[in-house]
C-alpha cells in the first residue's frame, strides 16, 4: 500500500432511522441511514416502510410522470 494516498479507515457506527445499529468498515466514523437490512422491504419480505421524508411518494409521482413523458419522446440534449 502506498503511504499518504489512502484515507483513514474506521470501524463506523451505522444508525438507521428504524433504530437498528451496526458497524461497518468505512472512512467515516458515524453513518446515519434511513433504510437498512432490518427495515428494507426487500429483506423483510413485506411493505412496511419508515418513510422519513416522503421519499416513496416523491418516487411514485416521478415514476408516474416518467411514464407519461415517455409517450412524447422528449430528448434532453
Ligand atoms: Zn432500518
Amino acid at each position: 500500500m502506498k503511504k499518504t494516498i489512502h484515507p483513514e479507515y474506521f470501524e463506523a457506527h451505522v444508525s438507521c432511522a428504524c433504530g437498528n445499529t451496526f458497524t461497518v468498515g468505512s472512512t467515516q466514523k458515524e453513518i446515519r441511514t434511513e433504510i437498512c437490512d432490518k427495515c428494507h422491504p426487500f429483506y423483510i419480505g413485506k411493505e412496511r416502510l419508515l418513510d422519513v421524508a416522503g421519499q416513496v411518494e416523491k418516487f411514485k409521482s416521478r415514476a408516474g410522470k416518467a411514464v407519461t413523458r415517455k409517450k412524447k419522446t422528449v430528448s434532453r440534449k
